[in-house]
């Protein structure tokens, strides 16, 4: 669960351009469900998960997870929060160009036993990437197939949560209504955060935040 407490996050600041990203955000998330952030491009809303994921450091505010405030967590400690807790999506895939679709979902796994492989497999079948395409590149993909394998690689670890951050911005409309059915299943027992300017693929959300 998170707590956030007048949050921001000011780009430059040493600069006389000061870019105020998050602006005095509080709000709770809770252990389940699937909650979307939506807003207009440059509203903040990927500045605002990279603060909740820890990848950035706000510049005021508190976050609470899970009872513990960041600010009193060591680099090493957000490090294994991160690995053994968190999933990303991004914008970009972020696919190793030189590994097929099999080996870009197992090496982001904590270990590599038949078990995770079996569970890699159906991640991707359930993705709706078959068996055929395990051993393709992602330069063989389309840009879809390559933003599922990307999906299917975030949670190869059954993360806690789930950042994704504009992840049906490449797939068209079925595909998208597909991983969003998907991530709502996941949702039901973990935290699935869904960035996104698109209200459609929201329908399904417990909750929506706009910013
Ligand atoms: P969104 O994801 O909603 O499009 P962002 O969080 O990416 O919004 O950006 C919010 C604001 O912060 C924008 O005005 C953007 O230009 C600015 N911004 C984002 N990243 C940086 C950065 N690394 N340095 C300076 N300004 C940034
Ligand atoms: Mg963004």
């Amino acid at each position: 669960m998170f707590q956030v407490k007048n949050l921001n996050l000011i780009y430059d600041v040493d600069k006389e351009e000061k870019v105020c990203a998050v602006n005095d955000v509080t709000l709770t998330l809770p252990d389940t469900g699937l909650i979307g952030i939506i807003g207009p491009s440059g509203s903040g809303k990927s500045s605002l998960m990279y603060c909740l994921s820890t990848l950035k450091t706000p510049t005021d505010g508190s976050i609470v997870y899970n009872g513990t405030d960041y600010r009193d967590m060591a680099r090493g400690e957000l490090e294994c929060l991160r690995r053994e807790q968190f999933g990303f999506v991004f914008q970009h895939h972020f696919l190793i160009g030189y590994m097929n679709v099999m080996d870009n979902v197992m090496v982001a796994a904590k270990e590599t036993t038949a078990e995770t492989r079996e569970r890699a497999k159906e991640l991707l079948m359930g993705l709706r990437i078959k068996e055929t395409e395990f051993k393709k590149k992602p330069k063989q993909l389309s840009g879809g197939q390559r933003q599922r394998c990307a999906i299917a690689r975030a949670l190869i670890n059954t993360p806690k949560v789930l950042f994704a951050d504009e992840p049906t911005a490449s797939l068209d409309h079925e595909n998208a209504f597909r991983v969003m059915q998907y991530l709502k299943e996941y949702a039901k027992e973990h935290l699935v955060l869904v960035i996104t300017h698109d209200h459609s693929i929201l329908e399904g959300a417990d909750r929506v935040i706009e910013i």
